[in-house]
């Protein structure tokens, strides 16, 4: 196991006072805060190798496309891609299943054509099949929970019996929950059916070892800035024969093979699917998180979550008035809660006061949240870095709101 006092050592915001107190960082399911050694690999990269990719044949351009490269290529094996060009470098999950939404979605579903979605997707994992359903005349499905909150596989299988259900969008860790859906069980039955799958990895490729090839993921979405790396950057998974089908999702420089007067071709992919300058240094930067979780080990950084959430959820539940949502297992590590009446945004106001970083809202899962009968509620999200300390500083402060509103 990791020493999380060394850990913290590589992240100087984690070090500072907020509000006159050292900070508790448990908003990592927002965005992750970055290591020292991502920071400097793109320092590094600015310093010694900036320029365009893929066009100059000079040394800089070389240098830069290769470093470029070389961050697909490690991210291909983060997830264990077959190969580095399965990998499209996006801007981040959201503009990753918009790809496959416009990109395959629109040119693939007809009228009458079926999407299934759950009540657990985070809005841009549903957002976007809500339009290509309405652009084609085909039926969104919304797969529901169980009382207990996991996701009803019975629906689901019935849901697959319409007969013509094309896409399944799901997300493989819920923003809200944490609950972790059972992808691989949801790929199989998909595919039985002839359907493909997209699975949103927003919330899991940081906690979990994620293996394209072992779930049969037909595309997969991952954000770097969830995950130690910088914002702006996260990429899509998508198998070959896929990929390569397909037509582009964006216009412009890098991704035609020829452009005449009237008409143009296609760049082979993945450059296909990356039109315009990339986020180069974006992409150095997440395969410097990479190296950092590899070296963690994805098995360490899941155990270290675990425990720390059983801890986390004893002790909030013997908060007075502490409402926890969603099944205690099998989830990652965060926990969304409301506190007596008192308004989300009071709450993480008061908490913020105390130096705790929590997320108050509805999280960009409002289906679900009505679900929940709740109109927002606070999260807080443990990572890598996060101690028993952070959580007795949580639920101090939480004793400090029901002073103040109780
Ligand atoms: N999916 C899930 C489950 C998320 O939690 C998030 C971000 O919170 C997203 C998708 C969207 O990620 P991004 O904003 O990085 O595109």
């Amino acid at each position: 196991m990791f020493d999380v006092k060394e850990i913290k050592k590589d992240f100087p915001v984690l070090q500072q006072e907020i509000n006159g107190k050292p900070v508790a960082y448990l908003d990592s399911a927002a965005s992750s805060q970055v290591p020292l050694q991502v920071v400097d690999a793109m320092s590094q990269y600015y310093a010694t190798s900036h320029s365009n990719v893929h066009r100059g044949v000079h040394t800089l351009g070389e240098r830069a496309t290769s470093a470029y490269e070389n961050a697909r290529e490690k991210v291909a094996r983060f997830v264990n891609a077959p190969l580095p060009q399965n990998i499209v470098f996006t801007r981040g999950t959201t503009e990753a299943i918009n790809l496959v939404a416009y990109a395959y979605g629109l040119h693939k579903l007809q009228e009458g054509d079926g999407i299934i979605v759950t009540l657990v997707e985070h809005h841009s994992n549903l957002v976007p099949w809500q339009q290509i359903a309405k652009l084609k005349g085909a039926k969104l499905y919304m797969v529901e929970l169980t009382e207990e909150g996991h996701l009803d596989m019975e629906q689901y299988q019935a849901f697959l019996k319409q007969g013509n259900i094309k896409i399944v969008a799901v997300t493989q860790a819920s923003n809200v929950l944490g609950t972790i859906t059972p992808v691989k069980e949801i790929i199989q039955a998909a595919h039985a059916v002839g359907a493909v799958v997209v699975v949103d990895a927003a919330q899991s490729a940081p906690h979990l070892k994620i293996d394209v090839q072992d779930l049969d993921a037909d595309f997969l979405a991952v954000s770097g800035h969830k995950m130690l790396g910088p914002t702006g950057i996260g990429f899509l998974y998508g198998k070959g024969k896929l990929l390569d089908a397909m037509e582009p999702f964006q216009l412009g420089g890098s991704m035609i093979g020829l452009v005449d007067y009237y008409e143009s071709n296609w760049a082979e992919v993945p450059a296909r699917f990356e039109a315009g300058t990339p986020n180069i240094v974006g992409a150095v930067g997440l395969a410097a998180a990479v190296d950092y979780l590899t070296d963690l080990g994805m098995d360490n950084v899941r155990k270290h979550e675990e425990e720390l959430l059983a801890y986390a959820w004893n002790r909030l539940a013997k908060v007075e008035g502490v409402e926890m949502y969603g099944p205690r297992e099998p989830r990652t590590g965060l926990i969304a809660f409301n506190l007596d009446d008192t308004h989300p945004h009071d709450v993480s106001t008061v908490l913020d006061a105390e130096g705790v970083a929590v997320r108050a809202g509805h999280h960009c899962a409002q289906p679900l949240h009505k679900w929940l009968k709740a109109a927002a509620t606070n999260r807080a999200s443990f990572y890598i870095y996060n101690d028993e300390q952070d959580i007795d500083r949580l639920v101090s402060a939480l004793q400090k709101v029901k002073e103040m509103f109780g």
